[in-house]
């Protein structure tokens, strides 16, 4: 038996969403796999079969560890997911149809402990261009900072310039992402939290208030 069923195919949907394998090649594998006498992982299953290389089966094992730790549901980050695209929406840089979409391919992949942030999955399907994310990130009062030391990714609310930003990991200094065109975070820093939770409403003018629509 395999020690996590679900881990194994967490790995394939990896493979095939990072483009090294196709959904023919991952099922020829797992067909491979559920024949075999002696248990195998998939990974191996796959470089065996040279559809993926060494490299790529570290990165997939890499990005799994990453993402299996971030937590599935946070209720703030779900919120401010949901003003995320009512605010592309807003820009017209996308459409309300392609906001479900790529919610319900969030859910998806939350299901399986992958845990993407909306603006990622909008980037990943060609949707929205990492510039427009960050201009709706920055809509939202939201900028990406990187740590200097750990180099943990923060969506950091209520951030400027003149502020020095600590990570609350190492204690290191935040600065500018090294990769300008990453929009992957791990966690969020709120600025803007010590005098409890009072909502900006100033961002939209006239509109409606985008947190009641459900
Ligand atoms: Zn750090």
């Amino acid at each position: 038996m395999y020690q996590n069923i679900q881990e194994e195919l967490l790995f394939g949907r990896i493979a095939v969403k990072k483009g090294f394998i196709t959904e023919e090649q991952l099922k020829e594998c797992i067909e491979i796999q559920k024949r075999s006498a002696e248990p195998q992982l998939l990974g191996i299953i796959l470089r065996d079969k040279g559809y993926i290389n060494r490299e790529q089966l570290r990165e997939i094992v890499e990005y799994q560890k990453k993402h299996m730790r971030r937590p599935a549901t946070d209720p703030e980050e779900q919120k401010s997911d949901i003003a995320f695209g009512f605010i592309a929406v807003k820009l017209k840089y996308t459409t309300l149809d392609r906001v479900y979409e790529c919610v319900r391919e969030q859910t998806k992949a939350a299901k399986l402990g992958l845990y993407f942030r909306l603006g990622e999955v909008f980037v990943k399907k060609g949707y929205l261009t990492s510039e427009q994310v960050k201009d709706i990130l920055a809509q939202q009062n939201r900028t990406i900072l990187e740590c200097v030391g750990c180099g943990t990714r923060f969506n950091v609310i209520g951030y400027t310039p003149d502020r020095a930003v600590k990570c609350t990991k190492c204690g290191r200094r935040l600065e500018a992402p090294s990769d300008p065109h990453s929009i992957a975070v791990d966690k969020a820093i709120n600025l803007g939290a010590a005098g409890g939770d009072d909502e900006d409403e100033e961002e939209a003018p006239g509109s409606g208030s985008d947190e009641s629509i459900e």
